[in-house]
């Protein structure tokens, strides 16, 4: 992409709404336009991003095999009387009524919808295990919408939903999510801790939420510093093999770790007092077990292989895909601006040029530009005639890994410069080097 031709309206000032350093980069890189209170339009640059984090939560559902699927934003109110939350729900539901005065509500959460779509079509235990997902906008009248897309009132939500003919089949569905949750942060460049947690109005008895550590979190968390030390890496995981994917819940759920909801003083004070933290998270995702919750008033049944009718055995997955790209900005950014995680980049590498309308310049830029893209690289070249001081804070600001920065001068020597943004450091270099470190 050329800047020249793009749509990227930084903002020079810092917006008096934001409160928090996210909100603040989000609005001033131009990812995002708000609006009405807690509702954004994505603008390029956070369009790009967004669909990064997508990819990345559906590339991880699959390999755990779950099927990926699309259900509507607007529900129909009956579903939800049935299951008996029309009711319950309260304010943070945005109930609608159609012109014939049907009552709709635009979904806050989906168990309601998917578990009409399972009863209508299977009656077996041999069609389960089944996990039906999808990424969807979400509604919630949230009281006080904030921090921008962290709080919004329209989000983009992830939502899983497990059907299984028992209990321990369900709990490795459980156990599939939270090891395919644990890849899905670190492919984002984000530690995010599974907490055990309070199950709201799901409804439920297992549940855990992933917690990003930041002071500007809503949530306070306690946790044993051990679990810091914990990595997935490239592991290889059967997703199929039950005892592998417990033993991976295990090896994350042994040390302390929860949300001030499930907080127990004595557990936490008998960690060594060198390895007893309390901060702030951010909460990026949660899975439940509930059982029959919702199985059993909507009369989702299989027959058991006795022949018998029993309601299946359900979870629910949640991961706020809107919400990450605050937590990732919280997680990781400096004065200057966002750095983003090679994996969710909105492009890989930038390109300055120093002074436009040089010929050598130019064509040197150009030169770099075409080789990046045949890397399968996306490239964003500053062809702009603005001054490079301008043109470098813009770049620091949009965060990209790395930057080349081209100039007669430095061309006459035969090199460019090389500049990574998240050490800072720059170096002299031929273009095919620079590349080589790119790539
Ligand atoms: P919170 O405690 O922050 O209100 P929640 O527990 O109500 O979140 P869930 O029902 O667990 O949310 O939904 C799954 C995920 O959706 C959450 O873990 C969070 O990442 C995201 N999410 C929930 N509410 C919002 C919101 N208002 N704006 C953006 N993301 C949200
Ligand atoms: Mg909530
Ligand atoms: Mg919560
Ligand atoms: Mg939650």
């Amino acid at each position: 992409m050329r800047l020249s031709r793009y749509f990227l309206p930084v903002l020079k000032e810092n917006p008096a709404e934001a409160q928090i350093v996210s909100h603040r980069l989000m609005l001033r890189a131009g990812m995002i336009k708000q609006a009405q209170a807690g509702i954004y339009s994505w603008l390029p640059l956070g369009f790009k991003v967004l669909k990064n984090i997508e990819n990345i939560v559906h590339e991880e559902q699959v390999k755990a095999g779950h099927i990926p699927m699309l259900m509507p934003t607007l529900q129909s109110a009956d579903l939800w009387r049935e299951s008996g939350r029309y009711d319950d729900y309260g304010e943070e539901m945005l109930r609608i009524t159609d012109r014939h005065g049907r009552d709709m509500l635009y979904g806050p959460t989906n168990e309601e919808l998917i578990t009409d779509i399972f009863r209508s079509h299977v009656s077996s235990y041999r069609d389960l295990p089944l996990t039906l997902y999808h990424i969807q906008w979400k509604f919630r009248d949230e009281i006080r919408p904030r921090f921008g897309v962290m709080r919004g009132r329209e989000f983009l939500m992830k939502d899983g939903y497990n059907f299984d003919v028992d209990k321990p089949s369900a709990l490795h569905a459980y156990n599939r999510h939270m090891v395919s949750y644990l890849r899905t942060y670190e492919r984002m460049g984000l530690q995010a801790i599974p907490m055990r947690a309070d199950s709201g109005p799901i409804g439920g008895d297992d549940t855990h939420e992933f917690l990003v550590l930041a002071d500007t979190g809503e949530s306070e968390v306690f946790y044993d510093s051990d679990i810091l030390n914990l990595k997935f890496g490239d592991r290889v995981v059967d997703y199929d093999d039950w005892e592998e994917c417990a033993g991976i819940v295990k090896e994350w759920t042994t040390p302390y770790a929860r949300t001030d909801e499930t907080h127990d003083p004595a557990l936490f004070d008998a960690i060594p007092e060198a390895r007893r933290r309390t901060s702030r998270g951010i909460e990026v995702g949660q899975i439940f077990y509930f059982g029959t919750k919702y199985s059993e008033p909507l009369g989702a049944t299989v027959q058991n292989a006795d022949g018998k009718a029993v309601p299946v055995h359900m979870g629910s997955h949640g991961i706020g895909v809107s919400r990450l790209l605050g937590a990732i900005i919280e997680a990781s950014h400096d004065d200057k601006g966002i750095i983003w995680p090679e994996g969710v980049t909105p492009f890989h590498c930038g390109i300055v040029n120093l002074k436009q309308g040089d010929a050598e310049a130019d064509a040197a830029c150009e030169t770099l530009y075409a080789s990046l893209v045949a890397m399968g690289l996306e490239p964003l070249y500053d062809d702009t005639n603005e001054r490079a001081g301008a043109k470098f804070a813009t770049m620091d600001l949009i965060g990209l890994p790395w930057r080349i920065t081209v100039g007669p001068r430095g061309l006459k020597n035969g090199v460019v410069e090389l500049t990574s943004r998240r050490s800072g450091e720059s170096e002299e270099l031929p273009p095919e080097l620079a590349l080589a470190k790119v790539a």
